[in-house]
């Protein structure tokens, strides 16, 4: 629903500014101001205005005191969106009314008045003015919107800032999966307060397929690629060339040959640190290792790997 406007009638016969009231209040006006010349018109209308409201005008083409076309360019000073309705019994295409409309008349109304020429005149109005409300209440909830994104990106990287004690522009924006100017003005804000300081600029793995550096480095068996692996201790038995794990000596007997181990370094030694494959039982002095892009999935080697330099943050009290 919308609100009806103040209207102010500049009308100096008072048989057709009663027509014109009577007209607007069936069109559920209430709020209207007559003036009957074009002083008080010019100091009425900008008295309302500085009240903030938006009045519009019924502006009779022939006044005593003073010509429409400057009482028009007045209200146009005060108000340069006002909408002025000028009432005349000239032709349209006359000379005087032409130059009215160019100079920022809204409409037109003929004389001798018809109440559904001036029902379909503020119909429009209305019309319009609802499509400016809905479009004004668009924008607020689309700045309220933004405003939300903001806030929940600035709280993911509160988050994120007190899980590290050190992270890159970079890392953050992957994390939110934002760009990275999203993030900087928060960052520079925590930056302003102390919370976090900027350090060198670091260099980071990137995805080589979608440039995220949001990458997880992942470990698998060199044999048979499963990552069911373990760190443990292997021993060699000499005797026997056995090399199983720790474990598998129960009470220092090969598991193989059966016979007891004895002295270290002489029938078998003890190789530390070893990764012990859980589904191909293969073991390994190092395990083989590629990066897992987090955002796209991709698995790459680090000789393939994109590296990106950015901004590093230091944590200092978040
Ligand atoms: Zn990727
Ligand atoms: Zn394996
Ligand atoms: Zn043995």
């Amino acid at each position: 629903m919308v609100n009806k406007d103040v209207v102010l009638i500049v009308e100096d016969s008072p048989a057709i500014g009663m027509l014109l009231k009577n007209y607007l209040e069936k069109l559920g006006y209430t709020q209207i101001h007559t003036c009957d010349n074009g002083s008080t018109a010019i100091s009425t209308f900008t008295e309302l205005v500085s009240q903030g409201k938006q009045p519009i005008v019924l502006l009779d083409f022939m006044l005593p005191d003073m010509d429409a076309r400057s009482i028009l360019t007045q209200m146009l000073e005060v108000k340069p969106d006002v909408r002025v309705i000028l009432e005349t019994a000239t032709e349209k295409d006359d000379a005087g009314i032409k130059e009215l409309i160019r100079l920022g008349v809204y409409q037109y109304l003929e004389k001798p008045i018809r109440f559904e020429n001036l029902q379909s005149i503020f119909q429009t109005i209305e019309k319009e003015q609802d499509f400016f409300l809905k479009e004004s209440e668009q924008q607020q909830i689309q700045k309220q919107e933004e405003k939300n994104q903001e806030q929940k990106f600035n709280e993911q990287i509160d988050f994120i800032l007190k899980s590290t004690p050190q992270i890159t522009l970079n890392k953050i924006a992957g994390i939110i999966d934002t760009d990275v100017d999203s993030v900087s003005k928060y960052l520079q804000q925590l930056e302003n307060n102390g919370k976090i300081t900027r350090t060198e600029d670091k260099k980071e793995i990137a995805c080589n397929q979608c440039d995220s550096v949001r990458t997880s480095q992942i470990f698998y068996c060199p044999s048979c690629k499963s990552s069911n692996f373990k760190l443990g201790k292997l021993i060699e038995h000499y005797d026997c060339g056995n090399i199983t794990e720790e474990s598998t000596y129960e009470d220092d007997h090969c598991p193989n040959c059966k016979k007891e181990i004895k002295a270290l370094g002489v029938d078998y030694r003890v190789m530390k640190n070893h990764y012990i494959c859980n589904n191909c039982k293969e073991f390994f002095p190092e395990i083989s290792v590629e990066y897992l892009c987090l955002k796209c999935e991709n698995k790459f080697a680090l000789e393939d790997a994109r590296w990106k330099s950015s901004i590093n943050y230091k944590v200092t009290s978040m």
